[in-house]
């Protein structure tokens, strides 16, 4: 069995003590076990802040871009052994992986280009300067500095390639070092992704440090220099919020967390147009896709009451000829959930759905699946529910389930649509089909205020736009509320995070001469 170690120091370490023991899900064979017991999480932190801090800061963005496209060309190198680390270990099936080991790789290609386009400089300045009194040339800007502690990034089991390198590429463009922890018990493939790149030697000294396990006690070392990224459930975000070092010394804590997300049809779309399509597709695509263990998958279907049971029908039909099973067959396109606890997580709250709708679809315990043993692996077959008041309904709005699973509900208004959707108390993204300008353009503003990030469907894009599953490096990434209150990504405007922002006010001309030029988006 690997026995995982963690890169601290700019060493790697193997934790004594207890191991957690990392399984394939589809088989529960054993395939890796890690601790980080004995490590001095205390010194990890000292030199990624001393070492790793102090290098960064003196490099330009157009360096530092250059070493997020040195990253970048070592992982794509090893592209298959990463995509079989994700099928083994995560339960993915090959399309699967791609979506999580691809994904990494295009965020590294779009932070590395930012970092080129900004240039041989070391400073970002937002805006332009602002005109302080009558006399023109007592002005002021606002500068952004780089923190001089370390980011440490927390990330979910889901997207171990992904959130590794999409906080990573972020923080170190901005010149912060970083200290990545992955869940443990998909952690095999990021591991990988940290060795090859030691190996590499891609990385200046103290900038990457990696945790293969439990934090210790480093987020008891975290002040106020320092920044912490968490992805994952909203329990495990509450406990991080109580820590010191944010309650006492305000250091920056980023949230991503549970989301109820929503796709709203339109009025005016019928069966079989492309905007109906599109939407059938982007449903079925994320309760497919990692067996519905997506943050931004699609939990709830809002339709006009008469085109209830088309919908659910055209998903009766795409989602009850998914074939689930071990995703090394190549037959299978819905692997298993990740882990026992999540098994039982979904199970429990699809009977809670079961209480207020009728499950049309969907197996909470399958067998006689493809390439598993029965009895062995952790699997449930893709759930559909059609939900008869959504009004009355409470679990459907509350209940993330965190698995192959999604309800089909009518709405009566715009006001009736959005009131729902905001029943999930604040969500990632949302999605609207519709070619009624009008609808559209009322449904997004009604939307907008409970959502990070929105998409627009229709005939007119239904052709070639990307789910609203995919995360894209350019466009934010988060949510209010239950989502976590956090933003990610969203090109330059990612960087803040990691950033000072400064107000200077002084002598025009020097200002200008000292921090030239305005960044705009950020
Ligand atoms: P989780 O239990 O909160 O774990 C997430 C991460 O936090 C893991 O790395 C975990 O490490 C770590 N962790 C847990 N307790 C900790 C503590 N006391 N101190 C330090 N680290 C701690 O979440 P999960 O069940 O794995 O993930 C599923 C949830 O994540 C879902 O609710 C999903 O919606 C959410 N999610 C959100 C996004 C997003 O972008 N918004 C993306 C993916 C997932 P260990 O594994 O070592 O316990």
């Amino acid at each position: 069995m690997i026995k995982l170690r963690s890169y601290a120091g700019s060493a790697w370490h193997e934790g004594q003590g207890e191991s957690a023991i990392l399984l394939n899900p589809a088989t529960e064979e054993p395939l890796a076990e890690t601790s980080t017991g004995g490590l001095d999480f205390k010194a990890a932190l000292d030199h990624a802040r001393d070492v790793g801090g102090a290098t960064l800061r003196k490099l330009t963005f157009a360096e530092r871009g250059a070493c997020l496209r040195s990253i970048y060309d070592v992982l794509y190198a090893h592209r298959e052994e990463l995509l079989d680390l994700s099928v083994s270990n995560g339960g993915n099936t090959r399309n699967d992986a791609k979506f999580d080991v691809d994904g990494a790789n295009y965020t590294l290609l779009a932070y590395a280009a930012y970092g080129k386009s900004l240039g041989d400089r070391t400073l970002l300045v937002d805006g332009e300067s602002e005109r302080l009194a009558r006399n023109p040339r007592y002005a002021g800007k606002h500068i952004l500095t780089p923190l001089q502690g370390a980011a440490v990034h927390i990330n979910a089991y889901n997207f171990p390639a992904w959130g590794f390198m999409e906080k990573a590429a972020v923080a170190l463009l901005a010149g912060m070092p970083v200290i990545s922890k992955p869940a443990t018990s998909t952690a095999l493939l990021a591991y990988r992704m940290m060795e090859l790149l030691v190996d590499a030697d891609v990385l200046p000294q103290g900038a990457l440090s990696f945790i293969a396990g439990s934090t210790g006690d480093l987020l008891h070392h975290l002040g106020p220099q320092d920044v912490l990224a968490f992805t994952g459930s909203g329990a495990t975000a509450r406990h991080l919020r109580s820590l010191d070092a944010h309650v006492q010394s305000s250091m920056r804590i980023n949230v991503e967390a549970d989301s109820l997300n929503a796709a709203i049809l339109g009025p005016d779309v019928s069966p079989g147009s492309e905007a109906w399509h599109q939407m059938i597709r982007d449903i079925t695509t994320d309760v497919r896709q990692k067996a519905g263990q997506k943050c931004t998958a699609i939990r709830r279907v809002l339709v006009p009451p008469a085109r209830r049971e088309d919908c659910v029908e055209a998903l009766e039909d795409q989602l009850g000829s998914l074939i689930v099973g071990n995703p090394a067959d190549a037959s299978v396109r819905v692997g298993p959930l990740v882990n026992a606890a999540q098994l039982e997580d979904v199970r429990a709250g699809v009977e809670a759905l079961d209480a207020e709708s009728t499950r049309v679809i969907g197996n909470a315990e399958p067998s006689d699946l493809p390439g598993v043993e029965n009895g062995r692996g952790y699997f449930v077959s893709p759930f559909l529910f059609d939900c008869d008041d959504a009004n009355a309904a409470r679990a459907v709005h509350t209940r993330e389930v965190f698995g192959p699973a999604v309800t089909v509900m009518d709405y009566r208004s715009v006001e009736d649509a959005a009131a729902l959707c905001a029943r999930g108390d604040g969500a990632l993204v949302s999605s609207v089909y519709s070619d009624d300008r009008r609808f559209a353009r009322e449904m997004l503003l009604a939307l907008a205020p409970f959502h990070g990030r929105l998409t627009l469907g229709g005939d007119k894009v239904a052709g070639f736009a990307p789910g609203p599953g995919a995360v894209l490096p350019a466009m934010v990434h988060g949510g209010p509320g239950r989502a976590g209150g956090g933003e990610e990504l969203g090109g330059l405007r990612g960087l803040s995070f990691y950033l000072q922002r400064t107000a200077v006010q002084g002598y025009q001309p020097l200002l200008e001469k000292f921090f030239p030029g305005a960044d705009q988006g950020l």
